[in-house]
């Protein structure tokens, strides 16, 4: 990035010190991973400099040739790799896939229901501030008080009292599989649409690890940078005869211009997604998180629903005295970086709820096994256990820096050592 530095040295430099903060701490956001650097390469491609509204074969400008190559490439492999019979590969991210299925399937005033925001659903599930619930009538669904599991019963009492046109499935923060068939059968019963919005799990589905939405939903929709592991962007599949109405809302319904660069790095995303490599890697996250989650629980905290089956787990701080904000933030001071969440039926509020959640698809990509989860937990428990004691959390950052830099960073080179210093 040489080019760069000389020509925006304050752009320049806050990108090395994300570099380094990137590579000596510990990422365990659930939504976030490290994408390879094929990925990377093709995002900081010229294909950021072509417009190209339109669909391949069909454009509003010259000289697509090349970018319709590359987006007939893209399509395919996400049909291939989901075996869908449609991809729309145009979302510029997750909230505009969910926002395309929506405008292509719903009035304004129509009703959606879907998983409460407070329960582990997103924000494009209806939620009062978003477009999804300033636009449409939603209704949510909950976990079970027992056992943080999806409320089936619920799902389908509220299915038939509010006839929803779209039932949504899919989570932000639930960390067990999905029963994408029982969803089915509710709409199926009550006349509705089903949607999965697979975001978060997308990666294990694309594995064979978690239960695949694509047979029994009417639409799925995905980010492709969580599990993925691809560019930050978003995608939706569907079956033959809805492709035509989603490509219409997509464009010219509520884009213009596709960002063709990352179009490309979800193509390369897709192809390394269908390789071997990538199924050992989906195994090994869920692998990794069930041993954080033994590790965690065993130093004391609950864990919503009690564990995991996926990528991802609800951990109650307030069972060892914390706030979900005291906690992130005595974390991020140890090199650990997490984000406060909402547990289901929480007491306290969404800027300092009651717990964190915590996800392994990053740390998995740097190589990290079972083995180093269990040190990975004992810092997250030592660093909690020290809440307050700013020395022992920077030392507890040192060492973990050390730790850190032992797993390489696809595509991230040495930092340079004029910038970035701690
Ligand atoms: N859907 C789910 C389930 C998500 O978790 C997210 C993001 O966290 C999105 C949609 C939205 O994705 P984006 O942030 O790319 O708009």
């Amino acid at each position: 990035m040489s080019v760069l530095e000389s020509a925006d040295p304050a752009v320049w430099e806050s990108i090395c010190l994300e570099q380094r903060r990137q590579t000596d701490g510990l990422e365990l956001i659930a939504s976030e991973n490290y994408t390879s650097a094929a990925v990377m390469e093709a995002a900081g491609t010229v294909l950021t400099n072509k417009y190209a509204e339109g669909y391949p074969g069909r454009r509003y400008y010259g000289g697509c040739e090349h970018v319709d190559a590359i987006e007939d490439l893209a399509r395919r492999r996400a049909c291939s790799l989901f075996d869908a019979e449609h991809a729309n590969v145009q979302p510029h991210a997750g909230s505009q896939a969910n926002m395309a299925v929506y405008l292509t399937v719903l009035q304004p005033g129509d009703t959606i229901l879907a998983l409460d925001l407070a329960h582990g659903g997103h924000l494009t599930h209806g939620m009062h501030l978003n477009f999804s619930g300033r636009l449409y009538r939603a209704v949510h669904y909950g976990v079970r008080p027992d056992d943080h599991r999806i409320d089936f019963d619920q799902v389908a009492a509220l299915a038939r009292e509010h006839r929803p046109r779209l039932i949504v499935a899919g989570a932000s923060a639930y960390p067990r599989e999905i029963d994408h068939a029982k969803f089915a059968d509710i709409a199926r019963d009550n006349d509705a649409l089903l949607m999965v919005d697979m975001a978060h799990y997308a990666g294990l589905v694309a594995a064979g690890i978690h239960n695949s939405p694509v047979p029994v939903a009417d639409f799925v929709t995905s980010t492709s940078h969580k599990t993925l592991r691809g560019p930050r962007s978003g995608f939706v599949l569907c079956r033959q005869d809805r492709a035509r109405d989603l490509d219409r809302t997509v464009f010219p319904g509520m884009q213009g211009g596709p960002l063709m660069h990352i179009v490309a790095a979800k193509a390369v995303c897709f192809a390394e997604a269908a390789q071997p490599a990538f199924r050992e890697y989906a195994r090994q996250i869920v692998e990794n998180a069930r041993m954080l989650a033994d590790v965690l629980q065993s130093g004391g905290l609950q864990l919503a629903s009690g564990g995991t089956d996926n990528h991802l787990m609800l951990c109650d701080v307030t069972s060892i005295g914390l706030t979900g904000r005291i906690a992130e933030t005595a974390l991020d001071q140890a090199g650990i970086t997490v984000n406060k969440n909402m547990i289901p039926f929480d007491q306290r509020k969404p800027l300092d709820p009651s717990g964190i959640r915590i996800g392994t698809a990053a740390l998995t990509t740097r190589g990290m096994k079972a083995d180093e989860m269990k040190r990975v937990g004992s810092w997250i428990l030592d660093a909690l256990q020290h809440a307050d004691d700013t020395d022992h959390l920077q030392r507890l950052r040192q060492d973990i820096a050390d730790f850190a830099r032992c797993y390489p960073v696809p595509g991230i080179d040495p930092v340079p050592s004029q910038a970035g210093q701690d």
